[in-house]
């Protein structure tokens, strides 16, 4: 670069808390050059003169060596004026940042790993050991700016080499805010629940305790984990007990991918995922089978250590369950007094206080990309841009729907999802929904001015956001999953889409219980254009906890009161097959829905393949998709389905789909046969209707959303269809399909209606 030339550089992203600035610091030293690198609004700005390199080059390491958790959205450059300035410096932040971005937590790195590792560090085996590069962040901080006097660190004073670190520009520990050391920082601490008493030597006592076959309740980054021996099988049996939970998946964590290979086949993208800083549980497909973790399904949920204190447990005993410590369906616990003898027996903590919570984050790889079945630890609180054409100046609450909740912010041109939060109505999560809107609110200095939530009159969700008596907004629960996709990969406001919206339940614009549609939609509204025809649901929210009535359902559909002889259905007592039968012709207590998971229930059960009445969401269905799974050998084929053309919406009817079921089942065709042959039925069916939307509405655009996407089959083999036919298809990758991104969804719809009214007035 010439002496009298100078660049003024603007990087936005994920560049504030992570580092990035004494990378700068380094690279630009490194490089020769003279300036300064600061902290700004909404970013980081540099200033280059009198380098030994281009600024093509810098430009280049800059994205190429950048923090491992920093984000670069985008560089802007102009030239400057040169000032003179003699050599490189990192400036203090010019007072008021309007929008900083706060990164998730990120798993011990590989440097800071070689320290635990190593007897002459001073860090040797350390469990609170961290750096600049990784350790707690979104999990630690109660307000911003991100400095160590705002975060649960700042009970600790550093000690003089600490400090020594921590002020170095060219320490990996400049300015790491939760920076620690044995001597200065946080101490483990091992509980005996029973007695109440200390032990002694924390970490060895707590792994010989866990070889004997105990359980313990160990502090992580967002909360507890309940930890046994995954291998031993009594103790993973009382850990199903106290959590009454008799089928549903453990997750583990594995000390290293070795261990991992051993049970489950692991692809290359899988692994990828893994051992990502972000260390998510990635569900695996089971190799061999690890009695009491995961029965009835094909995979497995594995993650790797991610912070030193798991690494130092794991290293002798290599492969244990690590379940939330919560009871069923409540949050997460992150404070010790609510961990006691009924739990588990023994408690392993520590003294740095978890300001927020966060769960792990689980998710199946699909194509090198990750489908998330909750997204959590590590994803949070990972901003999401907004395309230019939807950015406003006001900031805007959405709070979600009902189960699975999130809530989404907007500020500034970006989007912050918040961590899942579970079902709002238990009033457990209902206190944890709104602690995290008040972290967020003091994270991000946020105060809405408009609030957008559910359909849903009775939500706990639509309830809070009515109460906040600000401008509200409500969007129709499958409109939003559609929308949320959109948002998420920058699609502008404009084009015409079909949302393929399949789930559980949402509640609908006629009252009814949705659950399989076809959305013909932009930003501003949709056409209901087709979806699954009704079906009663006997019993209400009690067909969906048990499969059987909605097999009974479905029957009914298509053979009317004489049902056939379906071997499963025997396990029935013929009263309550009739007290149901009787209910769907009196239509009591039977109300309609179109739900395409009920769908999925029924055929499970059908197939004799989910027991009368399952132990968690989604299990009949998870097990109908693990048969289709099983086959080795891909049978092809599909059913017949009537789609009824009279009117719009167009009703799919699946009553020949159903006969035809049975007529296999009387044969004694095997389950995983059907299974797959299902399967492939509905992805024909989403084909059919698709190509019916472009042949009479011209939309090219499909979006697959909704928990049913969560199946990996139906998944793949839809998304192959539509596109072999010329579709252009998305689905969610970083949000899950499920109702976590409904949030997001209904932010979609907020920023679109603020605009466009501000562009009307
Ligand atoms: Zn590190
Ligand atoms: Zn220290
Ligand atoms: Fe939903």
């Amino acid at each position: 670069m010439s002496p009298n030339e100078a660049f003024r550089l603007l990087v936005r992203g994920t560049v504030q808390g992570v580092g990035f600035r004494p990378f700068v610091y380094r690279l630009a030293t490194q490089l020769g050059f003279s300036g300064y690198v600061r902290n700004v609004g909404d970013g980081v700005e540099i200033h280059l003169e009198n380098g030994r390199a281009n600024l093509t080059e810098f430009l280049e390491k800059l994205r190429e060596q950048a923090p491992p958790l920093a984000r670069i959205e985008a560089v802007d450059w102009q030239p400057a004026e040169p000032t003179g300035l003699k050599e490189f410096r990192i400036d203090r932040s010019d007072g008021e940042e309007p929008f900083v971005f706060i990164s998730p937590d990120i798993a011990t790195c590989q440097e800071c790993l070689e320290e635990i590792n190593n007897p002459e560090e001073r860090r040797y085996r350390y469990p609170f050991t961290n750096c600049t590069n990784c350790g707690p962040r979104y999990t630690i901080v109660l307000s911003l700016p991100y400095d160590r006097c705002r975060t649960t660190m700042s009970e600790f004073d550093m000690c003089t080499e600490c400090r020594r670190e921590y002020e170095d520009p060219l320490d990996r520990r400049y300015h790491a805010q939760p920076i620690a050391c044995p001597r200065c920082g946080p101490q483990l601490k091992l509980i005996d629940l029973r007695t109440r008493q200390e032990l002694q030597d924390p970490l060895e006592t707590a792994v010989r305790l866990i070889k004997k076959g105990k359980i313990l309740a160990v502090k992580g980054l967002g909360g507890f984990h309940l930890i046994c021996d995954a291998t031993n099988r009594k103790a993973v049996n009382r850990l199903r007990k106290i959590k009454s939970r008799q089928r549903k998946p453990l997750a583990l964590m594995a000390r290293d991918l070795e261990i991992i290979k051993r049970y489950a086949r692991v692809q290359a993208d899988e692994e990828k995922w893994l051992t990502s800083p972000f260390r998510p549980i990635v569900l695996l497909e089971k190799k061999k089978d690890l009695p009491g973790i995961a029965p009835c399904v094909e995979t497995l949920g594995f993650m790797l250590p991610y912070t030193p204190l798991h690494y130092l447990l794991l290293e002798k005993i290599p492969l244990v369950v690590a379940t939330s410590s919560n009871r069923k369906d409540a949050p997460i616990i992150k404070d010790d007094e609510f961990i006691n003898s009924e739990i588990c027996d023994y408690l392993l903590t520590h003294n740095r206080r978890i300001a927020m919570r966060a769960d792990d984050s689980v998710m199946k790889v699909i194509k090198g990309k990750p489908l998330f079945l909750r997204r959590a630890r590590g994803f949070v609180p990972f901003p999401q841009p907004v395309p230019e054409s939807l950015r406003v100046s006001g900031e805007i609450l959405a709070v979600g729907g009902e189960l699975k909740n999130t809530i989404s912010i907007y500020k500034n041109g970006y989007v912050i999802t918040s961590q899942f939060l579970g079902d709002l109505d238990d009033y457990e999560n209902f206190r944890y929904f709104e602690e995290t809107l008040e972290h967020l609110k003091k994270l991000f200095s946020f105060s809405p001015e408009l609030v957008v939530s559910d359909l849903h009159p009775d939500f706990w969700s639509t309830r809070f956001a009515r109460n906040l008596k600000i401008p509200h907004y409500q969007v129709q629960h499958h409109f939003a999953h559609s929308l949320a996709p959109l948002l998420e990969h920058r699609v502008p406001p404009g084009e015409k889409f079909l949302g393929v919206s399949w789930d559980g339940y949402g509640y609908g614009q006629d009252g009814a219980a949705w659950g399989g549609e076809f959305l013909l939609a932009d930003h501003g509204g949709y056409e209901r254009f087709a979806h699954l025809d009704y079906v009663p649901l006997p019993g209400g929210d009690l067909a969906s906890r048990e499969p059987w009535r909605m097999a009974i359902s479905y029957l009914y559909l298509a053979f009317g009161n004489d049902l056939p002889a379906v071997k499963s259905l025997r396990k029935i007592p013929e009263r309550k097959r009739q007290a149901v039968i009787s209910m769907i012709e009196n239509k009591i207590n039977s109300p309609l829905t179109s739900s395409a998971g009920r769908l999925f229930d029924a055929v499970s059960f059908l197939c004799g393949l989910t027991p009368p009445a399952i132990e968690y969401e989604a299990e009949a269905p998870s097990r109908l998709e693990a048969a289709a799974w099983k086959l080795s050998l891909r049978p092809e084929g599909f059913y017949p389905f009537e789609i009824k053309k009279d009117r719009i919406p167009y009703r799919l009817d699946l009553s020949p789909t159903i006969r035809e079921i049975c007529r296999e089942l009387s044969k004694k065709s095997p389950p995983e046969i059907i299974a797959r042959k299902f399967h492939l039925t509905l992805a024909r069916l989403i084909l059919k209707t698709a190509r019916l939307a472009r042949e009479e509405r011209k939309v090219n655009l499909v979006v697959l959303t909704g928990g049913v996407f969560l199946n990996r089959h139906l998944l793949l083999e839809t998304q192959r269809l539509l596109e072999r036919d010329g579709f252009r298809v998305i689905r969610p990758v970083y949000y899950s399909p499920g109702d976590e991104s409904l949030s997001l969804g209904q932010m979609a719809f907020a920023l679109y209606r603020m605009k466009n009214n501000r562009a009307d007035a």
